[in-house]
């Protein structure tokens, strides 16, 4: 007997849609996502700072079975990632499967029946076989804790929540944050800002990037031999792959990564003193390695500072710096990042005898055999779960290969109903015994960083090239994991 699972799938990103995209391309359509906000689009939908753009080029950072010919650029930018989204998703009839507005609050397995019960905000359970949270690692902003920071009388917002009504023009503008965003937003706001003061707390490794604008003959290149863009893809696959290898594997690869990193910094910033605020104090590839041709000409600009020493706390009107000197600001940016260890957060998530997802992480921080699954928990699979963002990559590439898994999973259960599965705490336990063990000689352990929880273990990357992950997940083993029966099906 054969009757296809009904799923679940939390969040409408580039995780939730991919899954839904495998399920339709593999003729099971017996699912439904919910998606807490109007739009789907996840972090493309939310990100809308000026500069934002991708740092991994279109042509990888893109569903392999859709590939775009006329990309703009090769670094893509926020709007035309969101805009290849929707029109993907449209293609697939996806926005009919979407219910909007809906954020889970909880989910609970209920065994005697062996299906999960999902409640949404609009006080509606919904009822799934499977259920597969795509709610993405860097989805919540993180705020900085500074004393007085509410005391502030100008505007102030976080880079993922710009606020578009505040014309920067004429401003005294206080940015906090080296990331990937700060790094992009920057180089825009700089001519507008009056001065712009940016407070450092540890200086980025800055690549160039080696962005282009696609001619039209690129675009109709790749649209007559579509083997271009399929060979562009690789080469930018393969330079990603080396420098993966670089961060894991095989340490001596970095060197001339490093090389390249300081001359950029050595030819953009001719100024002793501003280089030397700018040269990291941590070994490369510890946190986000960074591209961009921009970001330090903006750094060397008149109307522009640096300014290395601590933030003590926040005023009325400005920024109070350890050092006691207070900078007057009318802005203040945050680009402090996302709750990146908090994984599946605030949403609460109940497997067999009633177990809390959260309880079970508390002690060590999130781990899952494959990043996907958890012992207790059963039908449930995560995208972008424990250990799957990479130092080097394109993410899109490891959520194709989670979603391939799942929907193997998903087919093995359609032969089976009333099954349910959970991972065995053996398998998941040498899953881990393998993985960590490999993270430790990794540069990610030298700094703290986003990939890091609170007591020290890496919770978010993982620790090798992608094709590797790519081989892990390739096929779904049903001895990994325990099969029951629902007793009341
Ligand atoms: C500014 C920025 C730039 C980035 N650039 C790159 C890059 O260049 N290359 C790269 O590989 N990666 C990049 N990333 C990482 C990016 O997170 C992933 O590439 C990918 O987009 C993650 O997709 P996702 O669907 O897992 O998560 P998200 O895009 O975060 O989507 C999660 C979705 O779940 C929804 N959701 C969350 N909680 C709930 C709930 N309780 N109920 C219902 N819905 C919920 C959210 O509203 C959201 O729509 C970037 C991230 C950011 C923030």
């Amino acid at each position: 007997m054969k009757r296809e699972p009904s799923i679940l799938i939390i969040g409408a990103g580039f995780a939730g849609l991919g899954m839904a995209l495998e399920l339709q391309r593999r003729g099971m359509s017996n699912f439904t996502i919910l998606e807490k906000a109007a739009d789907l689009g996840g972090v493309w939908r939310e990100n809308t700072y000026p500069g934002a753009a991708c740092d991994v080029p279109s042509p990888l950072y893109s569903w392999s079975f859709e590939p775009k010919p006329d990309w703009p650029r090769r670094f893509s930018q926020q709007r035309d990632i969101h805009g290849y989204m929707r029109t993907v998703a449209e293609k697939y009839d996806l926005p009919a499967k979407i219910e909007f507005g809906a954020e889970v609050t909880d989910a609970e397995f209920d065994e005697g029946a062996g299906i999960w019960r999902v409640n949404t905000t609009d006080g509606v359970t919904h009822i799934a076989d499977i259920l597969i949270p795509a709610v993405g690692q860097l989805s919540r902003p993180a705020m900085p804790n500074l004393p007085g920071i509410d005391s502030f009388t100008g505007a102030a917002f976080h880079s993922a929540e710009w606020d578009h009504s505040v014309d920067l023009t004429g401003k005294r503008v206080a940015c906090i944050g080296t990331g990937a965003s700060a790094i992009q937003y920057i180089p825009r706001i700089q001519p507008e800002a009056a001065h712009l003061t940016l407070f450092q707390r540890s200086a980025a490794w800055v690549l160039p990037k080696f962005d282009t604008e696609y001619s039209a003959l690129h675009h109709a290149l790749f649209e007559r031999v579509p083997v271009t863009q399929l060979a562009e893809r690789f080469a930018i696959w393969s330079t990603f792959e080396f420098l993966a290898l670089a961060l894991t594997d095989i340490p001596g690869l970095k060197h001339p990564v490093i090389a390249l990193a300081n001359r950029h910094l050595e030819k953009q910033v001719p100024d002793l003193a501003l280089r030397a605020k700018l040269t990291p104090d941590y070994p490369a590839g510890c946190k986000r390695g960074l591209f961009s041709n921009e970001y330090f000409p903006a750094l060397a600009q008149p109307n522009v500072s640096v300014e290395t020493t601590a933030i003590e706390a926040v005023t009325p009107n400005g920024i109070r710096t350890a050092d006691g000197v207070e900078h007057a600001v009318d802005v203040i940016i945050y680009g402090t990042g996302f709750k990146g260890t908090e994984f599946l957060a605030p949403m609460n998530i109940y497997g067999l005898g009633g177990r809390k997802l959260a309880d079970v992480w508390s002690a060590e921080g999130a781990r899952a055999f494959l990043g996907i699954s958890v012992p207790e928990f059963p039908n449930l699979f995560m995208m972008y779960g424990p250990n799957t963002n990479v130092g080097s990559g394109s993410i899109i590439y490891m959520l194709e290969a989670q979603a391939r898994y799942i929907r193997q999973v998903a087919q093995y259960l359609a032969q089976r109903p009333a099954t349910f599965l959970s991972v065995r705490a053996d398998a998941e336990q040498s899953w881990d015994d393998w993985l960590q063990p490999r993270l430790k000689d990794t540069p990610w352990n030298f700094c703290s960083s986003w990939y890091r929880n609170a007591s020290g273990r890496i919770t978010n990357n993982w620790p090798g090239a992608t094709s590797l992950f790519r081989w892990k997940t390739r096929k779904f083993t049903p001895s990994d994991y325990e099969e029951r029966r629902a007793e009341r099906r």
